[in-house]
């Protein structure tokens, strides 16, 4: 049997995603299991930067202890992941890092009532407009730590709001919290990728922010090694990079990572038609009746 292959560049289906513009408001949570992922080049540290820019309260919660992450022993590599986690939030304009400090890698067994518990008091307490993490509705994403939270936040973005649900919170002076608005982000390599119902536009001060974010985490990115392989190769084909020039293979690293992190940004925008962008699964609270926006939008009238 004769095979015919036919190669179809994504970039020409891809059609430009509708722009939501995140909604004025006062707090957001980023929910999320590792200690670099509210600044992956895939989503979130560009939103955050634009948050707080607008005056927004962030904080981020960190659901693993992160210590299979680096080349250090357990208990180091959470210490230093976690260290790296606060200045990258820092970076953001985040308030601060809540750390649950799960095993990393080792979740499945991690009772999923409780994680959630710790959810939805994080989320009465702080009572967000805006919820960020992973899509739990994603094709597929081999990490399971990514897997187990992204279930545990959709379930208490929902249950935080239920008079019901753990009502031991109450004694604490907390009342039932209803989640607006969520931007949720998965893997774009992993299984059949993402995807995306929404483009989020960003300004060049957010994708500094976001670039000066990630490289923050030096314990897993910007390895020297690679900065040295990069000019390697370079110099085998006689070529160089001047920018980085003078500089150590350390500083080098971070550079090219920046590189990265700048491009991907482009890329989102091109793709979506504004300079740069991120893209997200985006749901408010009124997804489950989307008649209301359509009967909105043709009758609703000036007060
Ligand atoms: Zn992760």
């Amino acid at each position: 049997m004769k095979l015919a292959l036919v190669w179809v560049p994504l970039s020409i289906l891809a059609a430009p995603l509708p722009k939501v513009d995140p909604p004025a408001g006062k707090r957001f949570l980023v929910i999320q299991p590792h200690h670099d992922d509210h600044t992956t080049d895939y989503g979130m540290g560009g939103l955050i930067a634009r948050l707080t820019r607008m005056g927004y309260e962030g904080w981020f919660i960190r659901a693993s202890n992160d210590e299979k992450d680096g080349a250090h022993g357990y208990p180091h590599n959470d210490m230093i992941n976690l260290r790296e986690s606060e200045a990258a939030s820092r970076i953001l304009g985040m308030k601060g890092v809540y750390s649950f400090n799960w095993r990393n890698d080792y979740m499945d067994p991690t009772p999923l009532l409780e994680l959630r518990a710790q959810v939805i008091l994080l989320i009465r307490k702080h009572r967000p407009d805006i919820v960020l993490g992973h899509d739990p509705w994603g094709h597929y994403d081999r990490n399971p730590d990514h897997r187990k939270v992204a279930r545990a936040c959709a379930d208490a973005v929902w249950m935080a709001g239920l008079r019901n649900v753990h009502p031991e919170h109450f004694e604490l002076g907390l009342e039932p919290w209803r989640v607006p608005h969520q931007f949720l982000k998965a893997r774009v390599d992993y299984g059949r990728g993402h995807e995306a119902n929404a483009a989020v536009e960003l300004s060049e001060a957010d994708v500094q922010r976001k670039m000066k974010a990630y490289s923050a985490h030096r314990n897993v990115y910007a390895s020297p090694a690679m900065a040295k392989s990069v000019r390697a190769q370079l110099a085998a084909k006689g070529l160089k990079a001047p920018e980085l020039d003078g500089m150590t293979d350390e500083q080098a690293a971070v550079r090219i990572e920046e590189w990265h992190m700048d491009w991907v940004s482009r890329q989102r925008g091109q793709e979506n038609g504004v300079r740069y962008a991120e893209i997200y699964w985006y749901i408010n609270e009124f997804a489950h009746l989307p008649g209301l926006e359509s009967y909105i939008q043709k009758n609703a009238v000036k007060r």
